[in-house]
């Protein structure tokens, strides 16, 4: 196993409140696999990533509990030089926008250099840090001879390419991509994602993709995690979350509000109300609040996970049959 999150959560603390952004999440991922985290902006996915990359905002973000065991080592128990070790060199993130990840007074080839030369382990000469540049660069579909140009000279597509290159040059263990094709256009965000799934076949890399969008993880995921409010409420491999016979009323309701290309005309129905507040978040279940199948005990207990054969769900309709029986509208998928 290359990464295992155990009961991981994560506040984030201001004179005025407490923002529990990440409540008791447990991942687990093998060697060469693709995770997809999914959930709606704020239900804690990229504060989960950047806990595990050592990134959380010191004077902000607190650790409250849990561990990152990554490649055998408790992430959370190196020091920031140590960390900086692991970052880039084990582990790497490829952040939403291309453009505010980019420096723009420094060409492509320099800042894909600069990566390199921080982690420079293997002792490589100039000339092999340069040979090593224009590679990747033409990995990632770039012509070599654009090492020279700056970020403004590439377009949208082009410059998450390079973003993507930085993240890889070192070769790391773990990618972390976050919602990396959000600023892209369809077209280019297929090339994108394909290009990630060939690059991760290529070095046997495993890769946590973080979206909101479940037709990324359809095409890219072999394991998916649904994250509502800090917390895991369903896991399970691809085929749980897309043909498994019973769902999370959340997962239910998340596929119910994207159109199916496949299946008959249906008319959409999002889920009603918002994400509850995560400095006042609900006693019992968090999605109590919006869940049309809610009994007593939801708004007073907090559900435990009911698994079947590493399919993961969290809810009190299968903890009180305590069998797997078939929800309401959970198929139609
Ligand atoms: Fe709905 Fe209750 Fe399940 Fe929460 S525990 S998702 S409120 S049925």
């Amino acid at each position: 196993m290359i990464l295992d999150i155990k009961d991981l959560s994560v506040v984030y603390q201001t004179d005025m409140e407490v923002v529990h952004a990440v409540n008791s999440i447990s991942l687990s991922m093998e060697q060469g696999e693709t995770l997809g985290l999914v959930g709606e902006t704020g239900a804690g996915k990229t504060t989960t990533a950047l806990a595990l990359m050592g990134l959380l905002p010191e004077r902000t973000a607190k650790v409250t509990k849990g561990s990152i065991w990554f490649d055998g080592t408790d992430l959370l128990s190196l020091s920031e030089r140590e960390l900086q070790r692991v970052r880039g060199d084990k582990i790497s993130m490829i952040f939403q926008d291309p453009m505010t990840a980019l420096n723009p007074v420094l060409t492509v080839g320099d800042q894909i250099a600069e990566a390199l030369l921080l982690h420079n382990v293997e002792g490589h000469s100039r000339k092999e840090i340069e040979a090593r540049v224009e590679e990747t660069l033409e990995l990632v579909g770039i012509p070599k001879e654009r090492k020279k140009d700056y970020p403004y000279q590439f377009s949208g597509g082009m410059r998450q390419r390079v973003v993507i290159a930085i993240a890889l040059v070192c070769k790391p263990d773990l990618l972390i991509a976050d919602e990396p094709t959000t600023a892209l256009d369809v077209t280019i965000q297929a090339q994108i994602l394909s290009m990630i799934c060939d690059l991760q076949r290529k070095y046997k890399t495993s890769v946590i993709m973080i979206t909101h969008d479940l037709g990324v993880v359809a095409e890219t995921c072999d394991k998916v995690g649904i994250i509502y409010a800090g917390e895991v409420v369903e896991y399970g491999t691809l085929a749980d979350i897309f043909e498994g016979d019973v769902h999370h009323p959340y997962t239910v309701g998340l596929f119910r509000s994207i159109p199916s290309l496949t299946g008959s005309a249906r008319r959409l129905s999002p889920i009603e109300g918002l994400m509850p507040d995560p400095t006042a978040l609900p006693e019992g279940c968090y999605f109590s609040p919006r869940c049309k199948q809610c009994m007593d005990i939801c708004k007073k207990q907090k559900p435990k996970v009911y698994e079947k054969n590493g399919h993961q769900i969290r809810c009190h309709l299968y903890q009180q049959t305590g069998t797997a029986g078939e929800m309401e509208g959970s198929g139609g998928r």
